[in-house]
């Protein structure tokens, strides 16, 4: 009991909290009527250390988000380097600033961020060729918050129809995070009002592109069964997972 400052990063504690947000998952797809492993789990490991993840990893987690570049590109070094870890996959969650494009472009998989169309294109330029295509979502304010990121809901369409035009991208569909301290009620609507969003969107853009557009990233901790219920095809978890970040 002396280390119980240590208890968060104890990978058994770590693997039963995957298992348990795991097979929430699976019950929330199964009440929704939705087929099992329809809804992808992105573990948010922000500000945990490497040994936290690699922990999470492996116990057969791949997926994992971040907020903070260099915090992140750090972590991705160390876990190639870290045994039994596996080929992971790595998430972009956080605000973009223009400087800091060109780590995001070069060591991520995916980027859920992406609110204005010259941060689109700088990332498609600086995508190494070597690499697929950045997976991107389109971030959306669907709360209408005033101090957050996103792109206002009539805009989703129009900034669509220009980053599908730019190669080294490919879009994959919208991402949002309600305002907090929403009632229950209230959040199932915003989760609703994005997949009304991309429904639009599909129509919006021609057929390939329309096709391209098949994730729907919603859902936190707190709210996650909810956003299944409204279609989420990706959840992003991170206390559930790692604890309460300090
Ligand atoms: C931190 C963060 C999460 C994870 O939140 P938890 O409540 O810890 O699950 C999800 N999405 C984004 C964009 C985040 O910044």
């Amino acid at each position: 009991m002396c280390n119980a400052k240590l208890e968060p990063y104890d990978p058994a504690t770590l693997a039963l909290r995957l298992d348990a947000v795991c097979a929430r998952i699976r019950t929330a797809e199964r009440v929704a009527g939705r087929p099992p492993g329809s809804v992808a789990l992105i573990a948010i490991s922000k500000t945990f250390p490497p040994e936290a993840v690699a922990a999470v990893a492996r116990a057969g987690q791949r997926a994992f988000g971040e907020s903070y570049v260099q915090e992140a590109v750090d972590k991705i070094a160390r876990l190639r380097s870290m045994p039994g870890t596996g080929p992971l996959q790595w998430h972009f969650i956080g605000p973009i600033q223009s400087n800091k494009t060109r780590p995001i472009a070069e060591h991520f998989d995916w980027v859920q961020s992406v609110d204005r169309i010259r941060i689109a294109q700088r990332l498609a330029a600086q995508r190494p060729a070597d690499r697929a295509p950045l997976q991107a979502l389109i971030e959306v304010n669907i709360s209408g918050e005033a101090s957050k990121g996103g792109v206002a809901p009539s805009e989703v369409a129009g900034l669509a129809q220009e980053i599908v035009r730019l190669p080294g991208l490919r879009l994959r569909g919208l991402m949002a995070i309600p305002a907090p301290g929403l009632p229950p009620a209230g959040q199932r609507a915003a989760f609703g009002r994005l997949r009304a969003l991309q429904k639009e969107l599909r129509a919006a853009l021609d057929g390939p592109s329309a096709a391209g557009i098949d994730t729907l990233s919603m859902g936190m901790s707190g709210d996650f069964e909810t956003a299944i219920a409204e279609g989420a095809t990706m959840v992003r978890i991170g206390t559930a997972i790692f604890g309460e970040r300090a």
